[in-house]
């Protein structure tokens, strides 16, 4: 059987009983499958042997006991038990907090195994941290899983289930890849990779499994990509006749020509969408290079052809901006327009729904909300996807629906996300705007400490005297909420600095406030409001950090610069610089910089471009903790993490191609498995693999 069949209840488990069955529903585990896959977050290694006397060198004692004796300390509720144990090295005490039943389950006597953090105080080497079991009852050592957990759920439960679960059922496990390529992978047998990701031996045991199980999500999950990608490849589209007359007509009424480089993009476009495949486009240019206006026209073509166009942005913010200047530059050519975001209300949402099923929009703006189950389009020829890089979005977007395939034109300014969107999209062409429109000047970055604030503010009181408009940005949105109470001392925030710059530091200037808790309308009448000229101050979090475009504003503060990431630093500023006038960059930085922060500083400092910045910013950081790939709930991979395991995925991929290029319909003897495995079971939900 697979793993994913397993689908006996954990209460069949021996100890898993009513109680402990609704505790593992909460994390998701009804059965032994959901079990046997609810994988590590991290490993306790309990090879080594720390003693009790090691307590003040050692991070963390581990070591063997006995129990001597208990004490109680305390009165009422507050009462609490002391547990005195000695080991080789010599005595120590656990101070049990909150857990009196120890006093059952570690009597006098007892052999116990003790793991924690341990401190020198009122003359005894103490702990209030640690796990303590009885040598008997518990693996006696070896490296130890450490589980997600939930309230109330012990990682001794979950440790003793899912060795009980492999014990009884990893036996029955088979192989759901083919045996060529396990061989030649020299993967060890899966039941062996189970075991070895919840109770390795050793690091290398980990590793193998580890490698073992990431490299067959990524398969299968490539060799779903490959499988559409091929299809894309052999389908071909029916398409309309399109002369290119709207496009013409929008490029006669804009007040300036494309740039060479967005004529080439968009000739490109243009090429794949009169061609007999669907379109797999990416189109990079740095913040302000005018990609809006090449998806623009990418839509007047399919919309020429009789088809309906789809613009997503990541945020309702930008999706509300797009929608804007798509009204102001495509209704007049008589394009029939909508929006439509996860708030847009019942009422208005289904007569929506039809028209767009009805064919009776020509092109649609919105959030993630647009590639949801319940829309459904007439004919959807183009879908733009901008500045989208979570990882599940276009998993699912890749991996689409069943039907016809649009065209898809994806945009981004960052070029991280670029290898893996070709994981995601199977391939994927590339289109570059490399030359920023004619007469823009370079932004001119400045630091300043802060302290020396008072001098960024006259200088921008200066441009806003000349009709300019001007962003502060801030970490956080007001003075309470989730961040630690030393954070709130410590910085300020957008709510009361937009106060204090209303009051007391521009009084004679309209000032708009902005940030994410706000609700959407307020969020649009300030946008709105400033985009019109209406506020000469734009007092904001991150929230304006993607996309927003208001060529008048020449000043971007943003003060606890340090507190931002290189990429979020790169597009706050690239909200700037976007009209023909110079612009400026005040980045106001804090004492006490990390290294990371000084560098990221000196970075926006040295370089206004975009993939350099990129470039340092992974140095920086490593590869790790790219912004933007974080895992999201769409994301059904479990083990494997596409940016940490970038390389087994490139690998998986091109396993996965060659296979499916070879055996597209997955006929021949060998890769039966295959077949299988994906008629019993989906790994990709919604996603579906069928034809
Ligand atoms: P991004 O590539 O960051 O998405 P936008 O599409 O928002 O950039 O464009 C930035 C600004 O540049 C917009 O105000 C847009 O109207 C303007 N723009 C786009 N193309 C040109 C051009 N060829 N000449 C002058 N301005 C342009
Ligand atoms: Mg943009």
């Amino acid at each position: 059987m697979f793993v994913r069949e397993l689908g006996q209840s954990v209460g069949a488990l021996r100890g898993a009983g009513k109680a402990v069955c609704e505790k593992l529903a909460r994390l998701g585990i009804f059965n032994v499958a959901d079990l046997l896959t609810h994988y590590p977050r991290d490993y306790d290694d309990r090879t080594v042997f720390v003693p009790f006397s090691s307590f003040a060198a050692a991070p963390r004692i581990h070591t063997e006991a006995e129990v001597l004796a208990h004490d109680w300390f305390g009165y009422g509720r507050m009462r609490t038990l002391k547990i005195h144990v000695r080991d080789e090295s010599g005595p120590a005490v656990l101070v049990c907090f909150n857990r009196p039943f120890l006093e059952l389950s570690l009597p006098v006597g007892a052999r116990i195994l003790v793991t924690g953090k341990f401190q020198y105080r009122y003359g005894e080497i103490q702990s209030t941290v640690f796990e303590a079991e009885r040598v008997e009852e518990g693996p006696k050592s070896g490296v130890l899983p450490v589980y997600p957990l939930t309230e109330g759920l012990q990682q001794g439960n979950l440790r003793r289930l899912v060795k009980l679960a492999l014990a009884e059922y990893g036996s029955r496990v088979e192989e759901e890849l083919p045996a060529a390529l396990r061989e030649r992978r020299a993967l060890p047998p899966k039941r062996e990779a189970l075991k070895g990701i919840h109770f390795p031996e050793n690091a290398a045991e980990l590793e193998r499994s580890r490698g073992y199980l990431v490299f067959e999500e990524l398969f299968f999950f490539q060799l779903a990509v490959a499988r559409r990608a091929l299809r894309r490849r052999e389908a071909s589209v029916l398409r309309g006749e399109t002369k290119g007359l709207l496009k013409r007509r929008l490029l006669e009424r804009l007040p300036f020509e494309l740039t060479p480089d967005q004529r080439k993009a968009s000739e490109e476009i243009a090429a794949d969408m009169a061609g007999s495949r669907p379109m797999a486009r990416l189109l990079q240019g740095d913040v302000g290079s005018g990609k809006t206006l090449v998806a623009f026209l990418a839509c007047l073509d399919a919309i020429e052809s009789g088809k309906q166009a789809a613009i997503m942005a990541p945020t309702e913010l930008l999706a509300r901006q797009h929608a804007q200047t798509a009204a102001r530059l495509l209704e007049p050519l008589g394009v029939r327009l909508a929006f439509l975001s996860g708030n847009v209300e019942d009422a208005a949402r289904a007569p929506l729904l039809a028209a767009l099923a009805a064919g009776e929009v020509d092109l649609v703006l919105g959030t993630q909300a647009l590639f949801s189950d319940e829309v459904a389009y007439r004919s959807l020829g183009l879908a733009v996807v901008d500045e989208q890089h979570r990882f599940g979005v276009l998993q699912r977007l890749a991996l689409g629906r069943k039907g016809p395939m649009p065209d898809l034109l994806m945009m981004t300014a960052t070029p991280i996300p670029r290898t893996l969107a070709l994981t995601v999209f199977g391939d994927l062409a590339v289109s570059t705007i490399r030359t920023m429109p004619a007469g823009r000047k370079p932004i001119v970055t400045h630091l300043a400490k802060a302290g020396n604030e008072a001098r960024v503010y006259e200088y921008v009181g200066r441009l806003l005297a000349e009709g300019r408009q001007a962003y502060f940005v801030y970490p956080l949105i007001g003075g309470s909420g989730s961040p630690s109470a030393e954070d709130r001392r410590e910085l300020k925030n957008a709510e009361a600095m937009a106060e204090r710059l209303a009051r007391e530091v521009f009084p004679e200037r309209r000032v708009g406030l902005i940030h994410s808790r706000l609700k959407e309308e307020e969020k649009r009448a300030a946008m709105d409001a400033f985009s019109k000229g209406e506020l000469d101050i734009l007092v904001a979090t991150s929230v304006v950090e993607v996309g927003v475009d208001v060529p008048n504003a020449a000043a971007m503060v943003v003060e606890h610069a340090e507190r931002f990431g290189l990429a979020a630093l790169h597009q706050l500023r690239g909200r700037v610089g976007r009209g023909s006038e110079q612009s400026y960059c005040f980045l106001v930085y804090s004492e006490g910089l990390t290294e990371d922060a000084k560098e990221r500083l000196k970075a926006m400092l040295e370089s206004p471009d975009g993939f350099e910045l990129a470039e340092r910013d992974l140095r920086i950081r490593g590869p790790g903790e790219l912004a933007g790939t974080a895992q999201s709930g769409n994301l059904r991979l479990s083990i494997a993490d596409p940016v940490r395991d970038l390389a087994v995925l490139e690998e998986a991929r091109a396993e996965a191609f060659a296979l499916a290029e070879a055996d597209p319909g997955l006929l021949a003897p060998e890769n039966a498995v295959l077949r299988e495995v994906l008629s019993r079971a989906n790994p990709f939900g919604e996603a579906s693999l069928a034809h």
